[in-house]
């Protein structure tokens, strides 16, 4: 017996001890022992792309390690068995001209597996991935209104695109963090949108479209919000308050993020914060028709509840306010399109 098979013998006893599989060589035999750590899990605090992808096919402990991206977000790896869900609303003056370069998911199962989706640019693990594009959750079938045109029209009723995500309890509750706020006004803005969602009236035709979401505002907080500085999303703090705030968002033509924890086995939101770049100027009035070279508040406010509650975005040219970009002032974005409203009603029906 040479040395190799005097080596190979000697582990394979051990092998056969701890798993009671015989192996054929002792590179196999040390990488199927159950306590030993992955060679590729001795990474940093912070992991990039190209990282994620060479931890595609081994499981780590994802603790306290955060995903940075080539534009500059960070994003901390959630607990085992949740995603993160960041989107980002571009002004008029963004440079980001493909539509669809907001949004980012990461996701972390239950089994310990990593993957990043970038815009349906994918990395890390396959099947993580898979579960990442499945839809978890199938949007109730709703009843066509009389038909019209534009923006409130039949012909954009399917206009709504939503990954799967809803809040289980109807419910979205959330306290506002005064910290940079532009004017005392906003608040009440914020508040006036989530109405908007609640009640489902399409561009003030009177006609609604109506849903089960309970929104609730349950007063002034000093929690985080889990929207970083970078414009990406920190760990959902526990037990989690969902914060909207006015904060500094360093990514150049982001309006506002939302970012949204859930449960990847069921697609259940657990956390939803919404931070707006206070960088930018603000109209906070309630007369839209008095803004001038602002950026609407309450119309933003509006986009990213869409996010909060579920919904992602919408190509721009459905005019729906689940499109990717607004301009200053934008008198449409207040209301509801039908896509937005048969979206909210496709993942809230029922009492
Ligand atoms: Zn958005």
């Amino acid at each position: 017996m040479n040395a190799l098979s005097k080596l190979r013998t000697a582990t394979s006893l051990v092998v056969v001890a701890l798993s009671g599989l015989a192996l054929s060589t002792p590179t196999t035999a040390i990488a199927s022992d159950p306590l030993a750590v992955p060679p590729e899990c001795n990474m940093g605090s912070t992991i990039d792309l190209e990282q994620v992808d060479a931890l595609k096919d081994v499981s780590c402990d994802f603790t306290n390690v955060t995903v940075s991206l080539p534009d500059g977000t960070d994003y901390a790896i959630p607990e085992a068995g949740m995603g993160v869900f960041r989107s980002a609303f571009l002004d008029e003056d963004s440079s980001v001209v493909t539509e669809g370069d907001e949004d980012v998911v990461v996701a972390h199962s239950i089994d310990g597996n990593l993957a990043v989706e970038i815009d349906g640019s994918k990395f890390g693990n396959t099947e993580v991935l898979r579960q990442i594009d499945t839809q978890q959750f199938t949007p109730t079938a709703i009843q066509p209104l009389a038909a019209s045109s534009g923006k409130c029209g039949t012909a954009n009723r399917y206009s709504y695109s939503a990954s799967g995500n809803f809040w289980s309890g109807k419910a979205y509750n959330w306290y506002f963090k005064d910290v940079d706020t532009p004017s005392t006004n906003s608040l009440a803005r914020i508040r006036n949108a989530m109405g908007t969602w609640k009640e489902g009236e399409l561009c003030q035709t009177g006609t609604s479209v109506s849903n089960s979401l309970s929104t609730s505002y349950l007063g002034l907080t000093t929690a985080d919000s889990d929207v970083t500085s970078s414009g990406g999303c920190s760990s959902s703090e526990s037990p989690d308050k969902n914060v909207v705030v006015f904060n500094t968002i360093n990514q150049s033509g982001t309006l506002a993020v939302t970012c949204r924890t859930y449960v990847i086995s069921t697609g259940n939101i657990t956390s939803a914060d919404i931070k707006f770049d206070s960088e930018h100027s603000w109209f906070s009035g309630s007369d839209i028709s008095a803004c001038s070279e602002k950026y609407d508040v309450r119309g933003v406010a509006l986009h990213e509840i869409g996010h909060a509650v579920g919904l992602d975005h919408v190509a721009t040219s459905t005019n729906q306010v689940m499109q990717p970009t607004t301009a200053k002032c934008d008198t449409s974005q207040r209301n509801l399109g039908i896509g937005d409203a048969y979206g909210m009603r496709a993942l809230y029906y029922g009492s």
